[in-house]
């Protein structure tokens, strides 16, 4: 059977239609993009390549489930831009995806790795599907069938896959292992840097299964001590307690900051005295999820987020922060651990609102850049200490910071729009210096 037969790319040539009649996840990230296009005077050449992504590939395919029936799957890889370098970008299992949500998302990853001075392109990917309704072996299988269907449009100097929502080390291991009987085994030895995200057995990297947590941690501390801000016995909540949430929980716990309510898909707790970190995330691994957990109280979604605070980690999906949730708050800082949490219209509201963010695109970046570590790990047969790996990630992160900080005096402008603003005059540059073939 042609595994790839449905495959479509094409490559975009006009503006896209309103796909759904709210706005769409990839018109948001357009309105923040043109706002700081705006701001910035972007070149006009430059901004319509941007403004659209290189390739999209869909495939349908597949898969044999363990009671011998046969269901098909519809998986996307999107490729927004790749002049700095090969695409990068995690892959999602989750009903919300389709292409819509993985063009918005890959659009992100070509601004986090110019924002960050990274090597890559933006791209991302997934699967429509509820993990929760297939067994490991079923996942397995799923995974696998996924790989060999994307065939060339993923490789390691080409288009290199990394864990996101729902996905996680063993199935990076899973794409490997299928990604490697591909290619000719003279060349296998050459191309494990194909995903990353790896278990470290299988050439995953120190410290890339915290790094987007500790990312997250090293930029709520840079900004606690720019204000002056005190962290000992400050307060927060917390949205998603996956990789992103647990582990900057965890982090964040040597800071002495309390963590007073969390919330995931099964619910959400609340404690005033504080959650104990390493009880939940016990508890989570036992029960999936945090519904229930001894020592708390279960509240509602807007009791939730308006809980008192003095800090908001939202790490779970997109749009959470809306124009109707935004007045909810009662935080001082968003420092935004997933992407795409706060829509455009609830920017508006926070800032209204005297409510500072830490924008997804600089705030999250650090699981990208020790994604890079573990890439340049591979291509190099190296194998580096923690603390190398957490000294350059801050090293680049607070790069990183900083240059959001000096753009948002320069343009007297919001962070987010700073973030943008840094990472397109990487972009712009580089196709100044290039032009445009032919
Ligand atoms: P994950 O699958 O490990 O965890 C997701 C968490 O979000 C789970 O706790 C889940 O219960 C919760 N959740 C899902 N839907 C929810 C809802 N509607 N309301 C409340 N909670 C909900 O995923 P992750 O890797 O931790 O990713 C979380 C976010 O961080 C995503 O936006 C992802 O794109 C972003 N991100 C991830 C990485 C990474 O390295 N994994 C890097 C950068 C950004």
């Amino acid at each position: 059977m042609n595994v790839q037969s449905d495959v479509m790319m094409r490559n975009q040539s006009t503006t896209y239609p309103e796909t759904r009649e709210r706005q769409s996840l990839y018109q948001k990230v357009m309105q923040q993009f043109n706002k700081a296009a705006d701001l910035m005077e972007l070149d006009t050449d430059v901004r319509k390549i941007l403004s659209m992504t290189n390739n999209e590939i869909v495939v349908h395919f597949p898969v044999k489930l363990d009671d011998d029936r046969v269901e098909m799957f519809t998986g996307y890889r999107v490729q927004h831009n790749n002049v700095l370098g090969p695409y990068k970008g995690g892959l999602r299992y989750h009903p919300s995806v389709d292409l819509d949500e993985v063009r918005a998302l890959a659009t992100w990853m070509t601004w986090k790795a110019a924002l960050t001075h990274l090597p890559y392109g933006g791209a991302k990917g997934g699967i429509q599907i509820d993990p929760a309704g297939y067994s490991a072996t079923e996942i397995e299988r799923i995974t696998r069938r996924f790989t060999y269907a994307l065939g060339n449009n993923i490789g390691p100097e080409y288009d290199i896959p990394a864990p996101d929502v729902n996905t996680n080390s063993q199935i990076m291991a899973w794409m490997l292992d299928t990604y490697l009987t591909t290619v000719p085994p003279h060349e296998r030895q050459r191309c494990v840097h194909v995903v990353t995200g790896k278990p470290l057995e299988a050439g995953g990297s120190l410290g890339r299964e915290k790094a987007t947590g500790q990312g997250i941690a090293y930029m709520i501390e840079t900004w606690a001590q720019e204000h002056r801000f005190s962290l000992d016995r400050a307060t927060y909540i917390l949205q998603g307690f996956g990789n992103v949430g647990s582990w900057t929980a965890r982090l964040l716990k040597s800071y002495n900051i309390k963590l007073v309510a969390v919330e995931d898909v099964t619910g959400a707790i609340y404690n005033q005295d504080g959650i104990d970190v390493d009880a939940l995330t016990d508890y989570v691994n036992d029960h999936h999820g945090v519904a229930g957990f001894p020592n708390s109280v279960s509240v509602d979604h807007c009791t939730f987020l308006s809980t008192e605070a003095d800090i908001f980690v939202p790490a779970a999906m997109q749009s959470q922060i809306t124009e109707q949730t935004a007045p909810l708050l009662n935080v001082r800082l968003v420092a935004e651990g997933a992407n795409g949490p706060t829509d455009p219209e609830a920017d508006l509201v926070l800032s209204r609102r005297g409510i500072e963010i830490i924008p997804d695109i600089l705030c999250n970046s650090g699981g990208v850049v020790v994604s890079y570590f573990e890439w340049l790990q591979n291509k190099r047969s190296e194998f580096w200490e923690l603390v190398e790996v957490d000294t350059k990630l801050k090293q680049i992160l607070m790069r990183a910071y900083q240059s959001v900080k000096d753009k948002a005096k320069e343009y007297e402008t919001d962070w987010r729009t700073a973030a943008y603003i840094v990472a397109m005059t990487r972009l712009e540059r580089v196709y100044k210096e290039r032009g445009i073939f032919p």
